[in-house]
């Protein structure tokens, strides 16, 4: 089945941008996913073709028009109506790795870019869509925000990454970081690699990752590390899901 993405922006020239090169490239090739650009402008109903207004009770900048938004995303949904419709926002919840791999499992993605301050507010119910954050930061336009969005499902379409890398042990799977890696050289500059790694040992190894996954994972991300020994505590809460990989 193809990932079917549709990205509603301002910009579809930057589509697919760096996913049309690497894992994610070889895949739009070979038709595991699939991606259309929506251009909002050509939603615009005046003659300039304009998209945006001046913020209602004052302020800088200018807010994306509801009435134009409609337009694309109605015709977007036309395209693939079974795809849920994401809007890039600093205001939105932030994305996770699970939601990813929910999203990843799904039929693909339809997703708003915004630009200048943003949406007008009364899209997001009006037309049903979910607000994602790609953290605490602003960027300047959704774009990029989007392309991190599809990057990290398009890696998990069956036939991407190779079995080898299924991504049960990466980041965040089992809400810790991973374990930190090394190659050769042994010895660089004075730094070695650490001896456990080198025994040969398998379950040393395995016993030393976790133990670095843990630790990292405290030292650097107490709120996951507080929500992991949270959800170990409290089995039968049920918050904590299990993969079948
Ligand atoms: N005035 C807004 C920021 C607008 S930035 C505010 O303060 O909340 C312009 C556009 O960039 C947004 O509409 C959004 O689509 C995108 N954007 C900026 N930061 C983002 C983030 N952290 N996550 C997702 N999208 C973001």
């Amino acid at each position: 089945m193809t990932f079917a993405a549709t990205i509603l922006t301002l910009y579809p020239e930057m589509f697919p941008g760096p996913l049309g090169v690497s894992l994610a490239g070889r895949a739009l090739g070979e038709g595991k996913w699939s991606l259309d650009t929506v251009q909002i402008r050509d939603f615009a109903i005046d003659r300039h073709k304009t998209v945006d207004d001046t913020p209602a009770g004052g302020g800088a900048g200018m807010v994306l028009r509801v009435d134009v938004l409609a337009s694309a995303i109605d015709h977007a949904r036309g395209l693939h109506p079974a795809c849920p419709v994401l809007a890039m926002t600093p205001r939105g919840k932030p994305l996770s790795q699970e939601r990813v791999r929910e999203l990843a499992a799904g039929p693909g993605v339809t997703v708003l870019c915004g630009r200048f301050e943003g949406f007008d507010e009364r899209i997001f119910e009006g037309r049903g869509v979910e607000e994602v954050s790609v953290g605490d930061i602003v960027l300047s336009g959704g774009e990029p925000a989007a392309l991190m969005l599809l990057d990290a499902c398009i890696r998990l379409l069956p036939g991407v990454m190779g079995a080898a890398s299924s991504g049960t042990e990466e980041s965040f799977e089992n809400g810790l970081l991973e374990y930190p890696h090394y190659t050769r050289p042994a010895e660089w500059e004075g730094r070695t690699i650490p001896e456990v790694l080198r025994s040969g040992d398998h379950a040393k190894i395995a016993a030393w990752r976790k133990q670095r996954a843990d630790e990292d994972t405290r030292l650097r991300r107490p709120d996951l590390w507080e929500r992991h020994t949270g959800a170990r505590a409290q089995p039968a809460s049920g918050a904590r899901r299990e993969t079948k990989e």
